[in-house]
């Protein structure tokens, strides 16, 4: 399935909260906040709220998966994956998906959306445990230490990296000045940044 490359903002049109899909560009000129707070397309306007128990269920799906860049394929495995583990199936979906490196590198403050880490790992900038990783959808584990390779830290996004906010999460420890971090927790459902009824997402894929 192919990776969507339209407009972000689009994306957030369509569930009806702010995403922040573009990262720091998403200061201003947001759409939600003007003109066009509803969803794109020719019926848009007239959709505002008429939503059915399965088109929530939906939107809350659509919601994580456009937060995370990932298709639908994708996002069902990773659910599919969270579904055979013991727990509860929506908490560790959540855990699952902020294990991913690209959402590390991002929630570590290396990146300033996850779009832009996932572009960060895929060109190789990272090791993880001393090993290169260009892979956006490898699952850190507790203890796990990562950092941008000796090379990537003479470019352009090293230097940079002092203009952005640094404010990891509990569960994530960052050394600014090495460029790196290590994973110090199991991140948990009270760690996740937005309000997801995530729920709603087992019982659209349970039907
Ligand atoms: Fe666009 Fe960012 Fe606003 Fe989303 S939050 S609509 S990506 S400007």
């Amino acid at each position: 399935m192919a990776r969507y490359t339209g407009p972000k903002c689009r994306r957030c049109r369509q569930v009806g909260i702010k995403l922040f899909l573009k990262g720091i560009r998403c200061t201003t000129k947001c759409p939600l906040d003007n003109a066009k707070p509803f969803p794109p397309g020719q019926h848009g306007k007239s959709n505002i709220g008429k939503k059915s128990e399965y088109g929530r269920q939906q939107r809350e799906k659509q919601k994580m998966r456009y937060m995370f860049g990932m298709n639908e394929k994708q996002f069902r495995l990773m659910f599919e994956k969270a579904s055979k583990k013991t727990g509860v199936t929506g908490d560790t979906l959540l855990q699952l998906l902020e294990r991913r490196l690209d959402n590390v590198i991002y929630r570590a403050g290396f990146a300033s959306s996850r779009d832009q880490a996932k572009q960060y790992v895929n060109h190789g900038l990272f090791k993880v445990n001393g090993r290169n990783v260009d892979m956006p959808s490898f699952l850190v584990k507790p203890n796990d230490k990562f950092e941008f390779k000796a090379s990537a830290k003479k470019s352009k996004i090293f230097e940079n990296l002092k203009n952005l906010k640094i404010r990891p999460p509990r569960w994530i420890k960052v050394d600014v000045v090495k460029g790196g971090g290590e994973i110090i927790d199991l991140p948990r459902k009270e760690d996740f940044e937005k309000a997801v009824a995530v729920q709603s997402i087992v019982e659209f894929y349970s039907k």
